[in-house]
């Protein structure tokens, strides 16, 4: 297991944590390639403070300011309806505990099960979400979990008070229509901005797809969508952001297509950045 950067505490010594890690190996409402549940493990492997060091670029070290623990995966080898409970339960845990859950995916499926356990503490939450899709389908192929629905259950459910949308680029009319029908903010590729500075009034969650990046930067996704954020980019947005995290995941990182492990050095870059952004907003 890795170290993240020479980081993480031990759970046993350290049970009063701030933030904490938890991993959800699964892809089973991946529509076009599996693999996702691979990326738990690929962005541990690569995390390792033999490579990283602890401090983020604006300076944060995640070693002394705050207490960073791994809590190990969820159990995903029953059924899908177990999985989800499971990670909401983990979920609820930890924000219990008064500490920040960082999700790894796993597809982007389980970010609806991890918000599920976020709209019980945050009734008023808002969501920023990276990806080349919006992933507002009603269903995909006859599935309403499919990971390309998430954020369709997540509104209707009423669980995100704001939702914006960044680095868009697979989007048909249906989308449209239900992000102006529920007042979802897409920032499109096509039109993005030199800079852009975001802010956030309620509580905010990230949940960041991976094929946000473009596939020069990021390969190792299951959908390759060209014409995406740079790293750069996507640690500007993180950086400049005017809010209060309390919550994240990474997700859809496909260990297969990434040869080099470019993807997941890009996924540890953007979760120390984050994990930055908590400790001094
Ligand atoms: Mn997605
Ligand atoms: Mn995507």
């Amino acid at each position: 297991m890795s170290d993240f950067g020479g980081a993480l505490k031990p759970i046993d010594e350290y049970p009063d944590y701030r933030i904490a890690i938890l991993g959800i190996p699964f892809d089973e409402k991946s529509s076009y390639l599996r693999g996702a549940a691979g990326g738990p493990a690929a962005i541990r492997r690569a995390s390792t403070g033999k490579c990283y060091n602890e401090y983020t670029e604006l300076g944060v070290d995640l070693a002394t300011e705050t207490v960073l623990v791994d809590l190990g995966d969820v159990d995903t080898s029953g059924d899908m309806d177990k999985t989800f409970a499971l990670t909401e339960k983990a979920v609820e845990g930890i924000l219990g505990k008064g500490a920040v859950p960082v999700i790894l995916g796993g597809d982007h499926s389980i970010t609806y099960p991890v918000i599920k356990a976020f709209s019980r503490k945050y009734r008023a939450l808002d969501i920023l979400h990276f990806d080349a899709h919006p992933d507002l389908y009603e269903d995909l192929y006859g599935d309403r979990l499919s990971h390309a629905c998430p954020f369709a259950r997540i509104i209707e459910d009423g669980m995100a008070a704001n939702l914006v949308q960044v680095g868009i680029r697979t989007w048909n009319p249906d989308h449209r229509e239900l992000a102006a029908k529920h007042g979802v903010r897409m920032i499109e590729m096509k039109d993005f901005p030199p800079s852009l500075s975001l802010e956030f009034k309620n509580p905010l969650y990230i949940s960041f797809d991976l094929d946000a990046l473009d596939p020069a930067f990021a390969p190792g996704v299951s959908h390759h969508e060209p014409g995406g954020l740079t790293t750069r980019q996507a640690v500007q947005i993180i950086q400049h952001l005017k809010a209060s995290i309390v919550g994240f995941d990474i997700v859809e990182l496909n260990a297969a297509r990434d040869a080099s492990g470019i993807t997941a050095a890009a996924a540890f870059k953007i979760f120390k950045e984050t994990a930055g952004k908590i400790i001094r907003p």
